[in-house]
């Protein structure tokens, strides 16, 4: 699995081609940052006390923050509930789950299938055929050199949790419902861990959905390279592969040497640790953010998004004069 797979792309930041990244948004029609006066009028509520939800970080925890801090307050702070998501259909009229939906069946699928547990590939994962059968088959053959499903917890040292050493008290439940330390700082979710033979390569497969975002997704996997490499001293050299099921099983891989992946520990501490001690929330109001915001205005709410009309700040084309 270490072998540079057909469409190998460098999604080395130095190097990346951002060509072909589509701007949703043009330079001048980015609204400037909201003024003092805007923030107040907005009657956005007092700061909260530091509460365990900045505490615990995860990739889709971040990226949120990173979005809008206000609109990650609502979320996992104050957590209030969304409204429900337009209802999308297919081309014979038929009702097709949310993408997060849709995202969690096909995971599972995958996850039965390398363990065994069906014969039967569902069509979303049939361009992965290969791959999945490779996989499938190290798990018959060495179990021991490939990890589904992971959920890793770290403290707050970055040191991994042994759910097994918790006793009843330190358990919790994360929000999707899996067991949890009551008390982890980091939370690392990997599709498949892969290592050779020597345990001296890991490879970290993260199944996608949808479509790609290169920066995004790189960010993520880069994110989780880390964290192996953090957990397993005696890895020297991580690659990350990005399995799009949805662009026709297309594999965007990328190399880390152990010293250059541990280069990005600042990075992710700073990105983790502004987001743990923020008591404040500010509001970052983008279009393209607020677009997706499931906290705006009420009158923008769009075709992916039912808006609550918690954030006053909410942007929208539709408002552009
Ligand atoms: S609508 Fe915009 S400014 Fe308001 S919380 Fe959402 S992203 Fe932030």
């Amino acid at each position: 699995m270490s072998e540079k797979p057909e469409g190998y792309v460098n999604l080395d930041p130095e190097h990346l081609d951002a060509s072909h990244i589509k701007t949703q948004t043009k330079a001048t029609q980015i609204p400037p940052a909201p003024t003092q006066a805007e923030i107040e009028a907005a009657n956005i509520p007092e700061p909260t006390e530091l509460r365990t939800p900045m505490a615990q970080a995860s990739y889709s925890r971040l990226d949120y923050y990173k979005n809008c801090p206000l609109a990650f307050k609502f979320k996992y702070v104050d957590r209030l509930a969304p409204l429900q998501e337009p209802e999308h259909k297919d081309k014979f009229g038929n009702v097709k789950p949310p993408g997060w939906q849709r995202g969690s069946i096909i995971h599972q699928a995958m996850d039965d299938y390398i363990n065994s547990r069906t014969n039967v590939l569902r069509p979303e994962l049939y361009d992965l055929r290969f791959e999945l059968n490779e996989a499938r088959q190290l798990k018959i053959d060495e179990p021991e050199r490939i990890l589904t499903e992971q959920n890793k917890f770290f403290d707050f040292d970055y040191n991994l949790i042994d759910m097994d050493a918790l006793t009843d008290d330190e358990k919790g439940v994360t929000s999707a419902g899996d067991p949890c330390p009551s008390n982890y700082h980091v939370l690392v979710i990997i599709d498949l861990l892969i290592f050779n033979e020597d345990f001296t390569h890991a490879t970290i497969v993260d199944l996608k959905s949808g479509k790609v975002y290169p920066v995004k997704h790189a960010a993520q996997t880069q994110l989780y390279a880390l964290f192996t490499a953090m957990e397993y001293p005696q890895v020297e050299n991580v690659t990350t592969q990005l399995w799009y099921c949805d662009q026709s099983g297309k594999i965007v891989a990328k190399d880390f040497t152990r010293e250059r992946i541990l280069m990005y520990f600042n990075f992710w501490h700073r990105s983790i640790s502004r987001m743990h001690k923020d008591y404040k929330f500010l509001p970052s109001p983008h279009e393209q953010h607020c677009f997706f915001c499931e906290w705006g205005k009420i009158e923008h709410s769009n075709k992916w998004k039912n808006k609550t009309g918690n954030c006053e700040l909410s942007l929208d084309k539709r408002d552009r004069i």
